[in-house]
C-alpha cells in the first residue's frame, strides 16, 4: 500500500514537472500549438449517417449572456447542410461545432428581425473563403430581396478586396454576393430525393409574413418555429414530427423584471418587455399542444428573457415537464434514418 502511494506520488510529481517544462519552453509551446492547430484544421467533426440538428444560437434579444448566441439552428446530413436563421454570435458556435461551412447549401430565414439575420454577412463570407463555389441561396418570405440586396450592397467593397487579394480562382467573384429566393408559405420550399423543406405561416404580429419550417429527411423530421405565439398553423404543420424547436417566453422570469424595471423607473425597458408578451409563445402553452400533435420531443429555444445561470434556467422551466428540453448553445440532436430514436448530446 505504502509502495503504491510512493509510485503514484512520484508519477504525479514527474507529470507536473513535465507539463511545466512543456508550457514554459519555446519547444514545448510549439509542440502544444502544433497539436492544437492540427485538431483545428482537420476535417469537420465526424459525419453522422442521418439528420443532425445543432443549436448554434438559443438566445432572444432580451438579455445578454456570452454563452448564448442569438437564434440559429443547423441541419446537417451527409448530403445537405442548411442553416435556419443566423442571429448575432452564431458564427462562433458554427466554428466551435466545426460545421462544414464549405458545403453550406443555403440559409432559411423565418423573418427579418435583426436577431435572426445579423450574421448573414459573416456566414456568407465564412463559407465562401472556406471553399463554397456558387452563390449562397437565402430563402425567406416576402421581404427577402430587400434584406439580401442590402447586405450585398454593404459588403460589395469587402468582396472586391478579397478577390483582388486571393485571386478569383480561389474566391470565385460570382459566389460572393448572396441570392435571394422568395418562398410561398405553406408550400415546399426546397426538395431533393432525400429531403423536403416546407414553410408555414406563424403568428408574430406585427411581423408579417413570418414563417416556420419543417424538414423531412429519410423518415425523420424536425420543425423550427422561428418567433411565434403558440399557433394552429404550426401544430398542423408539425404533426407527428420527431423534434420541435419552439421559441418560448417565460412569464416567471419576465413579470418580475417588468415590476422591478417599473419600480426603478428604468426608461423604455418596461414598455419593451411588456410589448414582447403577445408575440412569443408562453412556455405553459406548448406542452399540451405538442403532445396532441404527436411531437416526439419538444425543445425550447429563442428563450425570452435569456436565462443566464442555473437559477434562471430552473425558473424558466417552472411548470414544464422534465421531458421538455430547454436548449443551450451547441446542444445536438441526432435522428437516425427510418427510426424513432433521438440521440441527444448535451453541450
Ligand atoms: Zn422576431
Ligand atoms: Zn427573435
Amino acid at each position: 500500500m505504502k509502495k503504491l502511494f510512493y509510485i503514484t506520488g512520484t508519477f504525479t510529481v514527474v507529470a507536473a514537472l513535465l507539463a511545466t517544462v512543456l508550457y514554459n519552453t519555446a519547444a514545448g509551446q510549439d509542440a502544444i500549438f502544433e497539436r492544437a492547430a492540427k485538431t483545428l484544421m482537420s476535417q469537420p467533426s465526424a459525419q453522422f449517417d442521418g439528420m443532425r440538428v445543432v443549436i448554434c444560437g438559443s438566445a432572444s434579444p432580451l438579455g445578454n449572456d456570452p454563452n448564448r448566441a442569438q437564434a440559429c439552428v443547423a441541419v446537417i446530413t451527409p448530403e445537405h447542410f442548411f442553416l435556419f436563421d443566423v442571429g448575432a454570435r452564431s458564427p462562433l458556435r458554427m466554428a466551435q461545432a466545426r460545421l462544414p461551412m464549405a458545403r453550406l447549401n443555403g440559409v432559411f430565414l423565418t423573418h427579418f428581425h435583426s436577431d435572426h439575420i445579423a450574421s448573414l454577412p459573416d456566414v456568407n463570407l465564412n463559407s465562401w473563403v472556406q471553399g463554397r463555389k456558387s452563390s449562397l441561396q437565402i430563402y425567406g418570405p416576402t421581404g427577402i430581396q430587400t434584406v439580401v440586396d442590402g447586405f450585398n450592397l454593404a459588403y460589395r467593397l469587402d468582396q472586391g478586396y478579397r478577390v483582388a487579394h486571393h485571386g478569383s480562382d480561389l474566391l470565385p467573384p460570382s459566389a460572393g454576393p448572396m441570392t435571394a429566393i422568395a418562398l410561398s408559405p405553406g408550400e415546399v420550399t426546397w426538395q431533393d430525393d432525400l429531403m423536403t423543406v416546407t414553410s408555414f405561416l406563424v403568428d408574430h404580429h406585427p411581423v408579417e409574413p413570418a414563417v416556420g419550417y419543417r424538414v423531412d429527411y429519410r423518415g425523420r423530421s424536425v420543425v423550427i418555429s422561428g418567433d411565434t405565439m403558440a399557433t394552429d398553423t404550426l401544430f398542423a404543420a408539425a404533426q407527428g414530427a420527431d423534434l420541435l424547436l419552439h421559441d418560448a417566453l417565460s412569464r416567471t422570469l419576465l413579470d418580475p423584471m417588468i415590476t422591478v424595471a417599473t419600480e426603478m423607473k428604468v426608461p423604455v425597458l418596461p414598455r419593451i418587455m411588456t410589448d414582447v408578451i403577445d408575440y412569443h409563445a408562453n412556455t405553459l402553452n406548448l406542452e399540451a399542444r405538442a403532445s396532441a400533435a404527436g411531437i416526439g420531443q419538444l425543445a425550447l429555444y429563442h428563450l425570452v428573457p435569456v436565462p443566464t445561470n442555473a437559477l434562471t434556467e430552473k425558473m424558466f422551466a417552472r411548470g414544464l415537464s422534465a421531458d421538455t428540453i430547454l436548449v443551450r448553445d451547441l446542444h445536438m440532436f441526432d435522428l437516425p434514418p427510418d427510426s424513432t430514436e433521438l440521440l441527444i448530446h448535451e453541450p
